[in-house]
């Protein structure tokens, strides 16, 4: 049996006429993984574990008292803490480091009935936008698997893309569920900053980290959307505000609207020429359907860029100064004194990009350099958060590419790592302006490489965004 089934719904039709059951899900699953290994999605898979809570799931399912996610088996990217599991976000620096607790969101997810099949490969401690960076590999594009799934939740997208799983859990600082969406051909919400507790999450940029579902469908990202979201004592920066229905009160958008696309998007070079066309035939659509679009000018697009780079490295500079040789994970073993410790530990534990970041960071933070520097991009971050505002105000969405070009060759950009740095120019405006963006898949490349498109909308419309997103992928 295949198991690509685009919606919970559907699997839940299935169990109900006892054509499946989530025993036998898990089952097809996991030969799936088995044979799908050389992607490298899985950093682990618990297949005794699910297995058990599969037969559990199907007997609560029987004296109907399932959760409402009785048959979904997901997979989560590995920076989220599940308790008694190693936990490594892809560092050699945890390897081997076992959870103490669970995520909140786990709770959540686990207390519904899901069934959490894995741990995924991702780029180290999420800092990438290729999963090139991860201490254990490159994961592969099962669209073509030459080329990247995007990251850093690459291994989160993949397993969802190539049938080992039905949804995943990734991490959006500043692109990392959008944008492997994008190169996956599949739906990636990011919520508005201050909807998805961070607790047990593994930290790289707090003031921008946020929890986001992969999905194949609209109605799966609504629903994990509804069970994650909301207040938890661990995590204050949280909003307070009642969780609406996502899921429940889903209904495709009927009402014309605003929606603006960043000119520039079309007119850069640095957009892939196939992107551009997606795009315009998406613009097209949008107005013979009746709505308005038009085209904007961002002034700031061009700080976007360096403006995300000092603040997620300056974060991150302080966030992983825990990792110390003494509190988690690898101790080198040449380490004789509590310097040595530190430096050798630090020095043969983490990877390139992650020391690099250290180093930018720890470097914008300095006494000589904070006010050119952090104080400086934290002024541009308001800047580009009330442009945004002002654009939201005046408009019902955003319609932007999620990435500049479609998935690459692995290794062919891993080089240079400021080429890197700009391809996430689409992804870091909601990130820096802290508003909700969810990536849709648009369409294919001649190559038939996944192309997605997003949306922005103001902070909180996360109902709006989905209404608007069910009609969008309908087009
Ligand atoms: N590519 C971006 C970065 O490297 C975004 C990563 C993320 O969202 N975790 O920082």
């Amino acid at each position: 049996m295949t198991t690509f089934y685009s919606s919970l719904e559907e699997i839940k039709r299935d169990l109900q006429t006892n054509q499946i059951t989530v025993e036998g899900l898990v089952k097809s699953y996991l030969a799936r993984i088995k044979e799908f290994k050389d992607l490298n999605a899985f950093n682990e898979v618990f297949e005794q574990e699910a297995l058990l809570r599969a037969k559990d799931v199907d007997s609560r399912i029987k004296s109907g008292i399932a959760g409402r996610l009785a048959g979904m088996v997901i997979a989560i990217k590995d920076n989220i803490c599940y308790k008694d599991h190693q936990v490594t976000a892809s560092s050699k620096i945890l390897d081997g480091f076992t959870s103490v607790y669970s995520a909140t969101i786990v709770e959540r997810l686990l207390a519904e009935d899901a069934i959490i099949i894995g741990r995924c490969n991702c780029d180290e401690f999420a800092m990438g936008g290729s999963n090139e960076n991860s201490y254990f590999g490159p994961v592969r594009n099962y669209a073509d698997t030459d080329r990247v799934p995007g990251g850093s939740s690459g291994g989160s997208a993949v397993a969802v893309q190539a049938g080992l799983c039905h949804a995943a859990i990734g991490t959006d600082t500043g692109g990392s569920v959008r944008q492997p969406a994008s190169f996956c051909g599949l739906v990636g919400l990011k919520p508005t900053y201050g909807t998805i507790s961070r607790h047990g999450i593994i930290a790289y940029a707090s003031s921008f980290d946020q929890v986001g579902p992969l999905t194949h469908s609209v109605e799966d990202a609504a629903l994990l959307l509804e069970i994650m979201a909301g207040a938890d004592e661990y995590d204050s920066t949280l909003a307070r505000k009642t969780v609406p229905a996502y899921h429940e009160d889903l209904k495709p958008t009927a009402s014309k609207k605003k929606i603006a696309y960043i000119q520039e998007a079309l007119s850069s070079p640095g957009v892939d020429d196939e992107v551009k066309s997606i795009l315009i035939n998406y613009i097209d659509k949008l107005r013979a359907e009746g709505h308005t679009v038009k085209p904007v000018a961002f002034e700031h697009l061009d700080y976007l860029v360096p403006t995300y780079y000092i603040l997620a490295t300056a974060e991150a500079s302080s966030n992983l100064a825990r990792y110390d040789g003494l509190h988690y994970g690898y101790r080198s073993p040449a380490a004789n004194d509590l310097q040595s410790t530190y430096r050798r530990s630090r020095s043969e534990g983490f990877g390139k990009e992650v020391k690099r970041r250290i180093m930018l960071g720890t470097f914008v933070l300095s006494a000589g350099y904070y006010d050119a520097y952090y104080a400086k991009a934290q002024k541009v971050r308001r800047l580009i958060k009330e442009k945004t505002d002002a654009l939201l105000s005046e408009y019902d969405f955003i319609l932007i590419p999620t990435a500049p070009e479609p998935p690459f060759i692995i290794g062919k950009k891993e080089k240079d790592p400021t080429v890197m740095y700009l391809y996430d120019i689409f992804t870091v405006q909601a990130s820096l302006a802290g508003v909700p963006a969810i990536s849709l898949p648009a369409g294919t490349t001649n190559k038939g490489l996944p192309v997605g498109l997003q949306l922005l909308t103001k902070r909180f419309a996360e109902q709006e965004l989905l209404d608007f997103s069910k009609y969008f992928v309908k087009l």
